[in-house]
């Protein structure tokens, strides 16, 4: 456990899944969360209404990533509400999965705006007004290194970006004292990859560790790269995977 107190942060798709996970675990670690989501509204009134009762202070900011312009007002309205953001996460993101010649240039487009054009956008917006020890942490993944099956060209693509976008960000933001690192998750248990799915069992043959990982796994990486703890940490795209692929 990392202690937050008085920290702000902003996390995007929080309302199901990893982002849920991890804003749950930035307020249990005493920050004061904002969170987009695209659909979820009622996910995401009961996580605020959750969180409040526990005595936690949260923000639900209705922002589909495909629109910079909206993650940007997001993420002003936070600066807004908050008064300073100190953490922010761009955990967001879709996979796509189709053979290369049936992905319609709509889609492309689509990957690449959630994925990678909606976390330069978040980065722009609340990068200039981090101070030393504040944090970028984006959610990658493992497809960043290994594809591992077919159809996974644009997610793959798309997670590689981030990666790189990644090492690039972390020379530009060290002058300030802010850190921008990447986490890759393996297969995680949520909508996006169930471990009830029907990949669950050909996955879970390939990690080491012999089970999908968790979201709490993931916000328990997050929490620490959030925290004082990780301050010679930057430009990194960290595995989290169960020994995945190894
Ligand atoms: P889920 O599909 O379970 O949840 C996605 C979350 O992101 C939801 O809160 C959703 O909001 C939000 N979201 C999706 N599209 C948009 C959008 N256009 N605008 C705003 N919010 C959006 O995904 P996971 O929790 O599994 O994934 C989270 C991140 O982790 C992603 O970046 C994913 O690529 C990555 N990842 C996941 C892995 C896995 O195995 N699950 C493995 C490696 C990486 P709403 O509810 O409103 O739709």
């Amino acid at each position: 456990s990392y202690n937050l107190t008085g920290k702000t942060a902003f996390v995007t798709g929080g309302s199901r899944g990893i982002g849920a996970s991890i804003v749950k675990r930035l307020v249990k670690e005493g920050a004061a969360v904002a969170f987009t989501y695209a659909n979820s509204t009622e996910k995401a009134t009961e996580l605020v209404k959750m969180i409040e009762a526990e005595g936690g202070r949260a923000l639900a900011i209705q922002a589909n990533s495909e629109n910079a312009d909206s993650v940007k007002s997001a993420v002003a309205e936070a600066i807004n509400t908050f008064g300073h953001l100190n953490i922010l996460v761009n955990n967001a993101g879709i996979l796509d999965v189709k053979p290369y010649d049936q992905f319609t240039m709509e889609e492309f487009d689509r990957t690449v705006a959630v994925n990678i054009r909606a976390v330069f956008a978040a980065i722009q917006a609340a990068g200039p007004q981090m101070q030393s020890g504040d944090r970028i942490i984006t959610i990658g993944s493992v497809n960043a290194d290994a594809s591992g099956f077919p159809g996974m060209s644009l997610y793959s693509m798309s997670k590689a970006a981030v990666a790189a976008m990644t090492r690039g960000l972390a020379r530009d933001l060290a002058p300030q004292g802010v850190t921008v690192n990447n986490i890759q998750p393996g297969p995680v248990d949520t909508d996006m990859n169930p471990a009830e799915g029907s990949m669950a069992s050909i996955l879970t043959n390939m990690i080491a560790l012999g089970r999908y990982g968790t979201a709490n796994d993931i916000a328990s990486l997050v929490s620490f790269l959030s925290s004082p703890e990780s301050g010679y940490i930057t430009g990194a795209s960290l595995d989290i995977n169960g020994g995945f692929m190894i």
